[in-house]
């Protein structure tokens, strides 16, 4: 069947290709997905498949093919979302968008979702049961996220199992990477305001001064790693953004800084935010400066993908012609994908589409960003695939 279905990708290559140049020429933001919802609902009907639009976000698209048979319920899943990133490659479809750009791939995850979407509909005799098509607003949004509004309106509620793909030039093309349980981190991010006294540069004895003040976190934070949490367990603390001041010769009164850490493990998130805290207030009151930290609420959990569904997951792949499965290790990175995996049991899965012959080298959210488009037809096969083994489960 793994063939079968690679061979009629392959026919419709040219079709899924082209659709993914349309959207990555005309990127949309998070929440503003209105052209690419247009498009996947067109692309659906002509399918003959039932859509809905709007469900918990005004750009979700929400696809349903039912066989009538019974069976499982099996949703897939695309994000739609661009990233506010200025392109920098020479592809002749290239973003129209000024400070706009598919620079994760989300154009490749739509136009594969439609690639298998076609499958499965010219396939449907193999079926059993449903599949929903989930195509996904805001992926890239950090906190809350499209998942989280999607499942409050229900879109998991009749789904047996869910399965989500991403492309990634971490990894070779062609080749298909999962993991079994805890995948990919928690992200949360916080921010610290230093409140100090501003003066005269010359005289910072009479000053309370922000900017060393925050040096000084800087340095001390990075202890969070390297003496406060488990050295074994994975876990990163980055400072990202920095902003004080307005003048050479101007102590100012106020840092504010911003910045991320990433868990693969509740506890060692707990003792991380707690330390985190401790560590900045010590310093600010060390050094009679006032602070303020938060970390943001409702960050998107920590992705496990469910232990035997993803045996099965990679038993499956492992019968596509010229691709390679393989066990991946967890990664800091996160996605909200994580929230489907809380409720129905599932796996996210990355496809690899790293190619020096087609200059594919630079990582995902860089603005040289590029995929190597052949392995568009390896995702649409992979997701039909699932989609049908999965409805036939008993
Ligand atoms: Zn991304
Ligand atoms: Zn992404």
């Amino acid at each position: 069947m793994a063939k079968n279905l690679l061979d009629q990708a392959k026919e419709i290559e040219p079709k899924v290709i082209s659709i993914r140049r349309i959207i990555h020429e005309t990127p949309e933001l998070a929440y503003q997905e209105n052209n690419t919802a247009s498009l996947v609902e067109n692309e659906l009907k002509r399918l003959g498949i039932d859509v809905k639009r709007g469900v918990g976000l005004p750009t979700a698209v929400i696809g349903e093919l039912d066989t009538g048979k019974e069976g499982k319920t099996v949703a897939l899943r695309a994000d739609m979302d661009a990233l506010p990133i200025e392109e920098m490659t020479d592809l002749p479809f290239k973003s129209k968008v000024k400070g706009i750009m598919h620079a994760c791939g989300h154009d490749t995850h739509v136009a594969m979702l439609l690639g298998a979407a076609e499958l499965i509909s010219r396939n449907k005799d193999l079926l059993s049961g449903k599949v929903k098509f989930i195509f996904q607003p805001a992926e890239e949004e950090g906190s809350i996220g499209g998942a989280k509004p999607l499942i409050e309106a229900g879109v998991l509620n009749d789904v047996d199992y869910v399965f989500g793909l991403h492309v990634s030039n971490s990894y070779p093309s062609k080749a298909f990477i999962t993991r079994k349980g805890a995948f990919m981190a928690i992200p949360d991010s916080f921010k610290i305001i230093i409140r100090g006294k501003s003066g005269h540069a010359s005289a910072p004895h009479n000053t309370v001064d922000p900017v060393f003040i925050s040096a000084q976190i800087v340095t001390a934070l990075q202890a969070v790693r390297s003496r406060i949490t488990d050295p074994v367990q994975p876990f990163v603390l980055s400072i990202t953004t920095i902003h004080a001041g307005t003048k050479d010769n101007i102590i100012p009164d106020e840092a504010i800084m911003e910045g991320t850490i990433r868990s693969l493990d509740y506890k060692v998130r707990e003792k991380a935010i707690t330390y985190t805290k401790k560590i900045v207030e010590s310093i600010c009151t060390g050094f009679d400066a006032k602070c303020e930290v938060t970390f943001s609420q409702d960050v998107y959990p920590l992705t496990v993908n469910h232990p035997e569904v993803t045996d099965e997951v990679m038993d499956h792949l492992k019968h596509i012609p010229g691709s390679v499965v393989l066990e991946g290790d967890p990664i800091l990175g996160a996605e909200d994908f994580s929230r489907y995996l809380q409720v129905k049991p599932g796996t996210f899965i990355f496809l690899g589409t790293r190619n020096e012959n087609t200059g594919s080298i630079h990582p995902n959210h860089s603005s040289k960003f590029t995929v190597d488009e052949d392995v568009l037809k390896y995702g649409s096969t992979a997701l039909a695939l699932l989609a049908i083994a999965f409805s036939r489960k008993k």
